[in-house]
C-alpha cells in the first residue's frame, strides 16, 4: 500500500519535472543571418581556450544606430538581440567585424559589461579587454589575440550584467 503511494507520488514528481523542462527550455533561437560565421568562430575560439559553449539564444540583424555606434546588444525579455549598424559595417575589414561581433557576444552571451582597464607604457596605451567600451587598436589585437580571447572567455573581469 505504502509502496503504491510512493510510486504514484514519484510519477507525479517526474511529470512535473517533465513539464518544467519543456516549459523552461523551449526552442533555441539562433537567428544570425549573414553573421553566422562570426558566431561559429566565437564558439571555436572558446573551445580552443577550454571554454566550451554553444550559443543557443541570439538574434543578430542589421539596423540603424545613432552616434556612430557600430553595434548594440539588447538584453531583456526574450532572445538577446545584437543590432549591427548597417551604414558602418561596410567600412570595416574582417578583423574589425569579428571584434565588433565578439564584443557584442561578450555582452549578449557571456553577460559581460564594459572593462576599460588599460596599461600605459611610454608612448602607448594598451587596452586590456575586448570588452573595452572603445574599439581595440587593431595592431594590439592582432599581436595579443590569444591573450585577449583568453581574457574574454576565461576572466571574470567585467562580468557584471
Ligand atoms: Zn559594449
Amino acid at each position: 500500500m505504502k509502496w503504491l503511494y510512493l510510486q504514484r507520488c514519484f510519477r507525479r514528481v517526474a511529470f512535473a519535472f517533465f513539464l518544467l523542462t519543456v516549459v523552461s527550455c523551449g526552442q533555441a533561437v539562433r537567428n544570425t543571418g549573414s553573421f553566422e560565421s562570426y558566431v561559429e568562430a566565437f564558439e571555436k575560439d572558446a573551445a580552443t581556450l577550454n571554454r566550451g559553449l554553444t550559443v543557443n539564444y541570439i538574434e543578430i540583424k542589421f539596423g540603424e544606430l545613432n552616434d556612430g555606434t557600430l553595434a548594440l546588444c539588447s538584453l531583456g525579455v526574450g532572445t538577446p538581440l545584437i543590432t549591427v549598424n548597417q551604414s558602418l559595417w561596410g567600412n570595416l575589414d574582417e578583423t574589425q567585424r569579428q571584434l565588433v561581433i565578439y564584443h557584442e557576444l561578450g555582452h549578449c552571451v557571456l553577460k559581460k559589461g564594459h572593462a576599460n582597464q588599460e596599461i600605459r607604457i611610454p608612448g602607448q596605451r594598451i587596452k586590456l579587454s575586448i570588452m573595452n567600451q572603445h574599439p581595440l587598436d587593431l595592431t594590439d589585437y592582432l599581436k595579443f589575440r590569444k591573450d585577449y580571447l583568453n581574457e574574454l572567455f576565461n576572466s571574470s573581469a567585467g562580468r557584471s550584467i
